[in-house]
């Protein structure tokens, strides 16, 4: 096997270019939308140019790559969908030039591998909600090393570095986090290569100031209602900050919020892997505790998904005290 910085570099080559066609395919939403005839169209395109470009990358760069990706080529083999399969070769085509209508299939369905031993995970475009609003979304690569998440990139298109400028709207140069397990998380500019690149160490809460948070912009991805009983309970926290994808992880990471409350809205919902590893890669390298709202670790040796796990709480460390024993007092998830 590769040394992890070696992967690092690879995964974040990979998560960089991918990164050039969403915003690429974002800016033309309105072209994409009119070859395609379908307004969900641009993140059908930018979700499987973007799974393409990634394992074309990892493919080139590292031999015998298992990935596990969110999407697979199967719809764009459809004749039906020859407007869809033209626009994601076309932007494909902007970073990986000579690739061809049956490179791109394959290199989309190299994605479809199972997760078995130490294996990639990707979500092309996290957030896809957030992706067509024009506002935040990621692109989540992690390599898990044997049921542990132990390199991660991050690419966060529209999140602005600077803490001043609103979380909701996209700023034009974007943000990467990257992460290798022991070795702390970074953070760069989305457009300035590697040498903006600086660590990011999140001081923990202080007891006497007010606790920010973060969740999902929709609904029926995190319970509304329990993180309002939760946030009532800690005492002085405000209204969360609403965003997509993992840029969540991003935020809370960087001290920009103290936690990020994803609160079940479904009993049975088991998480995906590729919505959490690298986002909590980032953020436990940073210095906050990343668990389930029991308070269990988030179990990566399940398969696609969390099986073992409910739901995500992820704190600067005094609040993730606080959220579990208020989750606990109130009895929620039991
Ligand atoms: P977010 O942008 O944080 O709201 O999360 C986006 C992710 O939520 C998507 O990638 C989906 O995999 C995931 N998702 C879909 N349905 C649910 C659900 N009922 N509960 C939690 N997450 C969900
Ligand atoms: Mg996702």
């Amino acid at each position: 096997m590769h040394d992890a910085s070696t992967l690092l570099e690879v995964a974040r080559e990979a998560v960089t270019l991918a990164a050039s066609v969403c915003r690429q395919v974002q800016r033309n939403l309105d072209e994409v939308r009119a070859i395609t005839k379908d307004d969900k169209s641009p993140v059908t395109v930018a979700d499987l140019a973007s799974q393409a470009v990634v394992a074309h990358t990892l493919r080139r760069r590292l031999p015998a790559v298992t990935l596990v990706g969110e999407e697979e080529a199967r719809s764009l083999r459809d004749p039906a969908q020859a407007a869809n399969l033209r626009a994601t070769l076309a932007a494909v085509q902007t970073v990986w030039a000579d690739c061809t209508e049956a490179a791109l299939l394959d290199a989309i369905d190299l994605g479809r591998a199972q997760p078995s031993g130490s294996f990639w995970t990707l979500d092309p475009v996290d957030g896809t909600k957030g992706f067509l609003r024009g506002q935040q979304y990621a692109i989540s690569l992690c390599f898990i090393d044997r049921g542990t998440p132990a390199v991660g990139a991050l690419a966060c298109p529209n999140l602005p570095i600077s803490f001043d400028a609103p979380l909701d709207q996209a700023d034009p140069h974007g943000t990467l986090y990257t992460a290798i397990r022991g070795q702390g998380a970074y953070e760069q500019r989305g457009d300035a290569g590697r040498a903006s690149t600086a660590r990011i160490r999140r001081a923990d809460h202080r007891a006497d100031e007010p606790i920010s948070v973060c969740a999902s912009v929709e609904k029926e991805h995190s319970n509304v209602s329990d993180t309002d009983r939760i946030l009532e309970r800690i005492g002085r926290a405000g209204e969360p900050a609403r965003l997509d994808s993992q840029a969540k992880y991003a935020v809370v990471a960087r001290g920009q919020a103290d936690a990020y409350l994803r609160m079940p809205t479904k009993k049975d919902y088991v998480e995906k892997i590729w919505d959490h590893a690298a986002g909590a890669l980032v953020a436990a390298e940073a210095g906050c505790i990343v668990s389930d709202i029991q308070g269990k670790p988030l179990d990566f040796t399940r398969g696609r998904g969390l099986s073992n796990n409910s739901g995500v709480i992820c704190a600067a460390p005094r609040v993730h005290r606080l959220v579990i024993q208020a989750i606990s007092e109130l009895g929620i998830g039991r």
